[in-house]
């Protein structure tokens, strides 16, 4: 029954409406067949495996269960935590009453709400994957299912401890243990060190000196909470506006999707901070997508100062214990607000009556393994299932959310100005054909000097390469080989400081080598291009003085790194900042004045559908890092196309012309959001397998009026983690049932051996 991922049963009741995900307005499927009455001796339990539906259990007298209960049942030769599930009309299949096994204990815990359930269902079918698969996103860790355990000693800041004002200078490892305290629940000593990335002796000791206190923590003992009556901070004119109308959305209690569109550093935070006031005032969870968990730590200080408490956070670096006591906390409605990534959007609200999308745009949102999903879309889906208002906020929205709001099914909501203000920074293209670098180095004279005025008047700058390492390319120079990963038809990248070559695509790392592994040559090995390691060498070179560092997701490892190295920006202990795409998004660094993207070009290279939006989005995000308080920015790309229309439009400020002139033509040319894509990737350790297995696809693809299927092509990603991969694209019209053509596709192909497809519904990644 597990088999092929994607036999499951697709049931009736859930057409899907003929529509891009994010503009749902039919997502509520009605369902027939549902509702009270006498309590049914059988009931169907949904585990959470990739099984093709519900499986039948009976009902012991002496456990009586509702819809949404969790619930301990038999299955083969052992034992599965499932949630019984709803009864649909078109359910057949009767297994003989006598056959049927007992649900063996009901957990004490509030049911699985009937709108998460239906969530549950539509993203399954949606993306055409298994229900349990689906489910098992909302039922998190099997921990929660386990008896509350016995108090634990857990550790907060000591009453009368000032951290402004410490008795001794502390460590900064003693520091972030404390900032930990103070901020949030009290934590036990292990998770305190953890969080912090300190050894447990640092607690230890500051236990010893009396800085921190231990109390006993219940697991069901739930932190103080936001308080939405807490007064905000006095809004512009615009800002009021925007926030009136947010808080009527809240008000209506219905569902309805509203863009906020403001440039950076207009508000939008502060404005969404009104609506989830307005949220909590009535008792209403809420919940608020980030893209990138590991650099909310500057939003989380600004929400727990406006709101006087931290919210949830819920990512994948949480411990066992706080997943399960969050997870609880939500399912009991302790928890009013939760700030996550995308996996936030399955929890077990009861009453969520709000749902937040930050930086709506960012790739990050969509889940590219597993269930793959769009959590943007889906967050418009579970708002309409929820009947709640839904706030996307960006100042470089989608093309699909622009799309939305242009067609009026979105409300658009502007926010034209920077707070206080502040100046939006000033972009001018470097022509690199011109302005040539020096051989092997990588920052042209006129950039080389802008930062050098930069420095000379107090201030700093930042260097923008979205490439991690040192390298992106090793290449022989006696034979011309370049060093390859062994699993995947990915180039290895030098990571100088580590002296070692990785994967940026599997994991795989090795030592650098001595000689060629082709020809056997010794001292030929060449670096190619640059990533941030290298550039900070130039760096080094050009500016012996300043105080300059890299930040990339493996050198800021987690939420605590990305805080100090926010700090240490602030304070000015640093003078150049050099970054990867982690430094484009959210940060306010008043005396930041100076960008320079190192490679404006790189993003438009391999060509997919997004490419220039996505470039677009991102060099206008690092932009904005520039001249947000005061003083005026100034933003310098250096690029080898200057009249390419992504250079134009950020040179001219003009992000509504480009935006209108990328919507043109993909309407031309029928892609999303005006006609819908689905890929298939066919992979399999045998190349000979996913070849016949594709090319089986391809003779059986649906044809007709309106369908394009593009392929069988080899992925640009040929090999992956040893799998090779095909790829086949179906583009069909919008309007088209794409997920039953889907349905009835690959039915018609059984897959055997390793052989795997995966189904990627509105795909972002062409890889
Ligand atoms: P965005 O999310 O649009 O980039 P933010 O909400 O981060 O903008 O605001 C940018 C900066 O301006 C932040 O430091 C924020 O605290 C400040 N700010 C915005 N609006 C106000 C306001 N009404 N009063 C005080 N400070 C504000
Ligand atoms: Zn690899």
């Amino acid at each position: 029954m597990v088999g092929a991922e994607y036999r499951i049963a697709l049931n009736g009741v859930y057409r899907m409406a003929d529509r891009p995900a994010s503009s749902p307005e039919d997502a509520a499927p009605s369902l027939p067949g549902l509702g009270g009455g006498e309590a049914p001796a059988r009931v169907p339990v949904l585990l959470p495996l990739p099984l093709a539906g519900a499986y039948d259990y009976k009902v012991p007298p002496e456990i009586p269960v509702r819809p949404g209960d969790f619930v301990l049942v038999p299955l083969g030769r052992r034992q599965d935590i499932g949630v019984v599930w709803d009864r649909l009309a078109e359910d057949g299949e009767d297994i003989a009453e006598a056959r049927l096994k007992p649900i063996e204990h009901r957990f004490d815990l509030p049911p699985l709400p009937e709108v998460v359930r239906r969530f549950v269902d539509w993203v399954a079918a949606y993306t055409l994957s298994p229900t349990g698969t689906v489910l098992r996103m909302a039922m998190s860790v099997s921990a929660v299912f386990e008896q509350p355990a016995r108090p634990t000693v857990a550790y907060r800041l000591a009453e009368g401890v000032d951290l402004d004002r410490p008795a001794a200078k502390l460590t900064p490892q003693r520091r972030r243990v404390l900032d930990l305290a103070a901020a949030g629940p009290a934590m036990t000593a292990a998770d305190l060190a953890r969080e912090a990335g300190v050894g447990s002796g640092v607690v230890r000791g500051l236990v010893e000196a009396g800085l921190l206190a231990a109390t006993v923590m219940s697991l069901d003992d739930t932190p103080p909470q936001p308080d939405g009556a807490r007064p905000g901070p006095a809004l512009s004119v615009d800002q009021a506006a925007a926030a009136d109308e947010l808080r009527q959305r809240v008000a209506e209690g219905r569902y309805s999707a509203t863009l906020l569109d403001g440039v950076t550093g207009s508000g939008k935070t502060e404005v969404y901070f009104e609506a989830i006031a307005a949220a909590l005032r009535q008792g209403k969870q809420v919940l608020v997508l980030l893209p990138e968990i590991a650099l909310t730590a500057a939003w989380l200080d600004r929400f727990a100062q406006r709101f006087g408490a931290m919210p949830a956070e819920w990512h994948s670096e949480l411990s066992g214990k706080r997943r399960r006591q969050t997870w609880r906390a939500i399912a009991e409605g302790k928890v009013k607000v939760v700030v996550g990534a995308r996996s936030a959007l399955f929890l077990p609200y009861p009453d969520l009556g709000l749902i937040v999308v930050d930086e709506e745009h960012d790739a990050a949102f969509k889940q590219e393994d597993g269930v793959i999903y769009h959590a943007r879309d889906m967050a418009v889906v579970r708002a309409h299932l929820g009947h709640i208002p839904i706030v996307l906020a960006s100042a470089t929205p989608s093309l699909e959310t622009n799309a939305n709001a242009e067609g009026g099914r979105y409300k658009r909501l502007d926010l034209p100005a920077r707070h206080g203000g502040a100046l939006l920074p000033e972009i001018q293209a470097i022509d690199i054909r011109k302005h040539k670098p020096p051989r092997q180095r990588w920052l042209s004279p006129p950039l080389r000097q802008a930062v050098a005025e930069t420095l000379a008047q107090g201030e700093q700058a930042m260097l923008f390469l979205n490439r991690r390492g040192y390298a992106p390319l090793t290449l022989c120079r006696a034979c011309g080989h370049r060093l390859q990963c062994p699993s995947c038809s990915a180039w290895l990248v030098e990571h100088r400081l580590v002296g070692r070559l990785q994967c940026h695509h599997c994991g795989y790392s090795t030592r650098m080598p001595e000689a060629c592994p082709a020809c056997g040559a010794e001292g030929e090995l060449a670096a190619c291009g640059p990533g941030v390691e290298r550039l900070s060498e130039e760096v080094a070179e050009l500016f012996p003085q300043a105080r300059a560092s890299v930040m990339a997701s493996d050198t800021i490892t987690g939420p605590v790194a990305a805080a100090n190295f926010v700090r240490a920006v602030e304070e000015h202990e640093i003078d150049i900042v050099i970054g990867t795409q982690i430094v484009a998004k959210g940060h306010h660094f008043p005396l930041l004045t100076l960008v320079g993207v190192v490679d404006g070009d790189l993003g438009l290279a391999g060509g997919d559908l997004r490419a220039a939006e996505r470039s677009f989005q991102l060099l206008y995000q690092v932009a904005g890092r520039a001249g947000r308080a005061e003083r005026p920015g100034k933003v310098l790309i250096q690029t080898a196309d200057p009249d390419h229309p992504v250079m134009r439009a950020l040179v001219a400020g003009d992000r509504d012309g480009f935006l209108a002139a990328e919507t043109e033509a993909r309407r031309r040319s029928g892609m999303p959001p005006f006609g819908r894509l689905a890929a298939l990737i066919v992979s399999s350790g045998e190349a000979s397998h996913a070849d016949a297995t594709a090319r089986a696809l391809a003779r059986t693809a649906p044809r007709g009026e309106g369908i394009e299927i593009l392929g069988p092509a080899p992925a640009p990603l040929a090999l992956l983690r040893g799998r090779h991969r095909r790829r086949l694209l179906m583009k069909v019209r919008r309007g088209m049932d794409v997920q039953a053509l889907l349905h009835d596709w690959l039915a018609q192909v059984p897959l055997s051996g390793d052989v795997r497809v995966q189904v990627d519904v509105d795909p972002y990644s062409f890889m």
